[in-house]
C-alpha cells in the first residue's frame, strides 16, 4: 500500500496501483470539453474504473464514489511537452552555473519533487522532460518514483542527458584543469553519437534531445543565423539510431541554419524554433514535425539576457512572427513552456496558453496544443489528452469557462491523474 504525504490540498480517493477490484468513481460535470471534437457536452457523468475512463454517460453506476463537479468545466489533463524538472530558472549563465556547480544532484532531485507537485496541482498531468542539464539519469529515477507512487507528480517522458558536440554547451569556461560538470553529454562523429544514443536509451531515455545550434546572430541582411552544432552526418546518425528503437528525437533549434540540418535528418520536433523560415514551416507542416514554441521562457529571458546581447529581444519578436506563420500554414503545435528555464514556483506553466491565444489561436486550438497534439507527438493518441473510453483518467476542472477566457486554465480547481484525485 503506498503512502502519500498528508498535504492539505491532496485528497486520495482511489488507488491506481495494486487494487484487486478496481475503484469505481463517477464524476458529474456541468460541462465537458471534448477537445478533439471541439464540442461542449453538458451534464455528463464520466465513469472511471481503476486508472482509466470506462464510459461517458449521464447516470452514476451503482457502487461508484461520486465526485460532484456540477458547476464546473471538465477537460483532459494538460501536457507540457518541454520542461526541465531538475532546473529552477536560468535567465542568465550565472543562474545556470550556480545550479550545476553549487548544488548536489540529490538536492536538485529533491527540489524536482516539488516542481513535479506544483505542475500537477496546476493541472499538468503529463510532462515531456526534455534534458536534465547535468542531472545524469536522475530524471529516469524521478519518473520511476512517480510511477511507483513514491512521490506525487505528472507522468513523465524523459530525455536524460541531451546531446551536443565538444565545445558547444556550458559549462565551458573556467579552470581548465578541473573536470567541470556539463549540461549535456558530448559526442563527436556519427559512431560516437550512435553510441551516446544507445547508452541513453539503455538507461531509460524515452526521447533523445539534441542541441542543434548556439550563438544566435543577425546577418547584415537582417536575417537570423546561428552556429550549427552537429554536422548533417552526426545528426542523421543520431536520428537513425533513435528511430531504430522507436525513440523520437527533439531538436533545440533557434534559426533556419540548424532547422535545415535537423529537418533533413528527420527529427520529430523542433524546440523553441524562434525563427521559422518558409522552407522549415513547409517541411514541418508536410511531415507533421511538431513545434514546441516555448513563448513563456522567451518572454522570461528576454530582458535579463538582452543586457549582454540584444539578440534576445529580437528573438522575442521573431518568435511571434513565426507563430502566426506556422499557425496559418498548419504546423502541428504542441504546448511547451521550457519551465525550469523559469522558476516552477514563480510562473504557472499554463500561461503559455494565453500567449497562443494572443497570437491568433482560438481557445480550442490552444487547448488542443496542450492535449490532443501533445499526446500525438508522444505517440499516445487516444490514451492521453482526451476524455474517452479506455484513455488514462487524467482530468482537470475549473470554475470558469476557458473558451471565454483562456486564463481560466491558470485557476484549476480539480485534478485527477490516473484515477487518483490529487487536488480538489
Ligand atoms: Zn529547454
Amino acid at each position: 500500500m503506498r503512502c502519500l504525504l498528508p498535504l492539505s490540498t491532496l485528497l486520495l480517493v482511489g488507488s491506481a496501483f495494486g487494487a484487486e477490484t478496481p475503484t469505481l468513481t463517477a464524476i458529474r460535470a456541468g460541462r465537458l470539453l471534448d477537445v478533439a471534437g471541439e464540442r461542449v457536452r453538458e451534464n455528463v457523468v464520466v465513469v472511471i474504473e481503476g486508472d482509466r475512463i470506462r464510459e461517458i454517460g449521464t447516470s452514476v453506476p451503482a457502487g461508484a464514489a461520486l465526485i460532484d463537479l456540477s458547476g464546473q468545466t471538465l477537460m483532459p489533463g494538460l501536457i507540457d511537452a518541454h520542461t526541465h524538472v531538475l532546473l529552477q530558472g536560468d535567465a542568465t549563465a550565472a543562474d545556470y552555473d550556480a545550479q550545476l556547480l553549487g548544488e548536489s544532484l540529490p538536492y536538485r532531485a529533491l527540489r524536482a519533487t516539488r516542481a513535479l507537485r506544483i505542475a500537477l496541482e496546476h493541472g499538468f498531468t503529463t510532462l515531456r522532460d526534455i534534458g536534465n542539464e547535468g542531472g545524469g539519469f536522475a530524471d529516469v529515477d524521478l519518473k520511476r518514483a512517480v510511477a511507483r507512487g513514491v512521490i506525487v507528480g505528472p507522468r513523465l517522458y524523459v530525455a536524460t542527458k541531451a546531446l551536443a558536440p565538444t565545445g558547444a554547451y556550458p559549462i565551458q569556461a573556467g579552470a581548465w584543469e578541473l573536470d567541470l560538470p556539463r549540461g549535456v553529454e558530448m559526442c563527436d562523429g556519427p559512431d560516437a553519437c550512435r553510441r551516446a544514443v544507445r547508452d541513453q536509451i539503455a538507461h531509460g531515455a524515452d526521447w533523445i534531445k539534441v542541441y542543434a545550434d548556439r550563438s544566435y546572430y543577425k546577418k547584415p541582411d537582417g536575417g537570423f543565423a546561428s552556429l550549427p552544432n552537429f554536422t548533417v552526418e552526426e545528426m542523421t546518425a543520431i536520428v537513425d539510431q533513435a528511430h531504430r528503437t522507436r525513440v523520437k528525437v527533439a531538436a533545440h533549434s533557434i534559426t533556419p541554419t540548424s532547422h535545415a540540418i535537423a529537418l533533413a535528418a528527420g527529427v520529430d520536433s523542433i524546440e523553441h524554433g524562434d525563427v521559422l523560415d518558409d522552407a522549415s514551416i513547409a517541411a514541418m507542416a508536410k511531415r507533421r514535425v511538431f513545434w514546441c514554441p516555448t513563448l513563456t521562457v522567451t518572454d522570461y529571458v528576454a530582458e535579463p539576457r538582452s543586457k549582454t546581447n540584444p539578440i534576445w529581444r529580437d528573438l522575442q519578436q521573431a518568435v511571434k512572427d513565426s507563430f502566426r506563420k506556422a499557425l496559418a500554414a498548419g504546423v502541428p503545435i504542441a504546448l511547451g513552456t521550457d519551465v525550469g528555464g523559469f522558476p516552477w514556483d514563480e510562473i504557472n506553466q499554463a500561461e503559455e496558453l494565453r500567449r497562443y491565444v494572443a497570437l491568433g489561436m482560438t481557445p480550442w486550438q490552444a487547448l488542443r496544443s496542450a492535449t490532443v497534439n501533445a499526446a500525438e507527438m508522444l505517440g499516445e493518441s487516444g490514451a492521453l489528452g482526451t476524455i474517452a473510453p479506455g484513455a488514462r483518467a487524467d482530468l482537470i476542472a475549473m470554475r470558469e469557462d476557458p473558451l471565454r477566457d483562456i486564463t481560466a486554465t491558470e485557476r484549476v480547481s480539480f485534478v485527477m491523474k490516473g484515477g487518483v484525485v490529487v487536488k480538489r
